[in-house]
């Protein structure tokens, strides 16, 4: 077993807010802890939680339609048809943000805090902040 393939989840969690300090928490379901404030805040989302445990997918092997079973992202999966071993993957939420200068729109993939970004397009560099 040398390659491990990974497969991004078709569901993604939704982002959620810190309610103690407002900036973005890291994406995921259960206890997080907020990057920022340290609180530690519970995160559930129902609807998202019944896609992640039926969400089906084809083994990216030999294409048999294989069940995930549960919440957890990632997940080992092994498929039931030829056995191989495979990753399913938390799928990430990118956002769109406009260039303060040029208005282009970039995408990227929050993170909690503040970060630097240069605009592709017009060289401007700006701060975001989620
Ligand atoms: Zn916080
Ligand atoms: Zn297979
Ligand atoms: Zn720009």
């Amino acid at each position: 077993m040398t390659d491990v393939s990974y497969v991004e989840s078709k569901y993604a969690v939704p982002l959620a807010e810190c309610p103690n300090c407002d900036h973005m928490l890291p994406q995921g379901l259960g206890e997080i802890t907020c990057e920022i404030c340290s609180a530690v805040c519970k995160i559930t989302h129902e609807p998202t939680v019944q896609s992640l445990i039926s969400e089906s997918l084809p083994c990216p092997s030999c294409s048999t339609v294989l069940v995930a079973g549960t919440d957890e992202r990632p997940v080992k999966m092994e498929c039931s048809a030829c056995s191989i071993n495979f990753v399913l993957t938390q799928k990430t939420i990118k956002v769109e943000i406009d260039c303060p200068s040029c208005e282009r729109q970039l995408r990227i993939r929050p993170r909690p805090g503040t970060r630097e970004l240069d605009c592709p397009a017009c060289q401007t560099s700006f701060n975001v902040t989620f």
